[in-house]
């Protein structure tokens, strides 16, 4: 039985987390940090300190016994909430009009005509996290814009015509007084609790993430390192989302499920192409007769679904790795299965959310929320 522990960083320089690969001019940078960056750093530190590879850094960066999970922005003592792929908020104000705000899951069988209470315009999907479900309190990160300039190697002097444009986050909210700190909060998951003391004494070292490390950017310390707090029981969830599912015009002769991609998820077929929009309950290893559901006028599964290509580097190689197909973070999945099979479900469902789904658990991918609270308690 895996433990997991929560991991919070604070920002000491500005953090670059870039979308896509490096080598382009202009560049956004992500909202959170991937786990893959944070193991990508740890394992550095662990080299830069002991030299060559042994036996801890294998159990601690090599095997599946450690999971590093994506750290996202959050405040202190709130829990996080990542906007899923069917929130929506005014089209034009957005989460400003927090009277707006609804997850548009279990539309499924009614399909409202919504509209924003304040100003009557149509609602749109809106991204990024909450940090209060009910009011909807949006929590954003603020980024500031760094320009800079590359150098001649031979003469040393500025390059012509090579401005290069860069967004960063600077550890603060973007709406509320700016002395308000932002925090990147997440779990790691060791399958071997023994593991919490080595890795402690490696988080005590100073951590640079993301790139323009050599330029003074990316320091972060650990502000605390705990074991995580229990989430609301699976069985809890499952009862209030097949509740509001009832009262949403669903068969109440069936069970429904929601899963939610809380990281993005790689999985590849037989013929090792990535698996997208033709998953399956399945692919998840749910049992026979669990399906995802239709929408009653049509043939079309609720399925909201996005890919995403996730670039990547090899610290210890010095190379770019090859980009990955994977489904986005964010992405839900509405399943249904009959009464009868509701243990034989909840059984695998407890499992797809303590050890995570697809390839490349230990970098933070393939983590799945099962009915996420905000997909029931934000409908209406
Ligand atoms: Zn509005």
């Amino acid at each position: 039985m895996a433990t997991d522990f929560t991991l919070t960083l604070q920002l000491r320089a500005p953090l670059a987390l870039h979308q896509t690969r490096a080598g382009v001019q202009y560049v956004e940078t992500l909202d959170y940090i991937p786990g893959t960056a944070l193991r990508g750093a740890l394992a550095e530190a662990y080299l830069a300190e002991h030299g060559t590879p042994d036996n801890t850094f294998r159990a601690l960066f090599l095997s599946e016994q450690v999971q590093y999970g994506d750290l996202w922005p959050s405040v202190e003592g709130k829990w996080i909430t990542l906007l899923p792929a069917t929130a929506r908020a005014c089209k034009r104000h957005g989460l400003k009009h927090s009277a707006s705000f609804r997850d548009a899951l279990l539309d499924v069988w009614t399909n409202p005509d919504n509209k924003c209470p304040e100003c009557a315009e149509s609602l749109d999907r809106v991204g990024g996290y909450l940090c209060s479900l009910a009011p909807a309190e949006p929590l954003a990160p603020r980024s500031r814009l760094r320009i800079s300039t590359a150098i001649e190697r031979s003469a040393g002097t500025v390059a012509r015509e090579m401005l290069f444009t860069q967004h960063t986050l600077v550890g603060q909210r973007k709406t509320q007084d700016k002395s308000d700190p932002v925090l990147f909060r997440g779990t790691v998951r060791l399958a071997d609790p023994s593991l919490k003391d080595p890795l402690g004494t490696l988080l005590k070292a100073p951590l640079f993430l993301g790139s323009g490390r050599s330029r003074g950017l990316g320091e972060v310390e650990v502000k605390t390192w705990v074991e995580a707090p229990a989430s609301e029981p699976l069985a809890d969830r499952w009862r209030k989302f097949n509740a509001v599912a009832q009262r949403a015009g669903g068969d109440p002769n069936v069970r429904y499920f929601s899963l939610t991609l809380l990281s993005h998820l790689v999985l590849r077929d037989d013929l090792l192409r990535p698996v997208l929009d033709a998953i399956t309950p399945q692919h998840f290893g749910l049992p026979d007769g669990v399906t995802w559901v239709r929408y009653p006028d049509s043939d079309r599964q609720v399925l909201f679904l996005s890919a995403v290509t996730i670039p990547g580097w090899n610290a210890a190689l010095g190379l770019p790795k090859p980009d990955t197909v994977a489904l986005a973070r964010g992405s839900v999945l509405l399943g249904r299965c009959d009464a009868d099979q509701e243990q034989d479900a909840l059984n695998r469902l407890a499992q797809i959310e303590a050890e995570g789904v697809g390839e490349r658990r230990n970098e933070g991918f393939g983590r799945v929320a099962v009915c996420y609270p905000i997909h029931y308690e934000c409908w209406r």
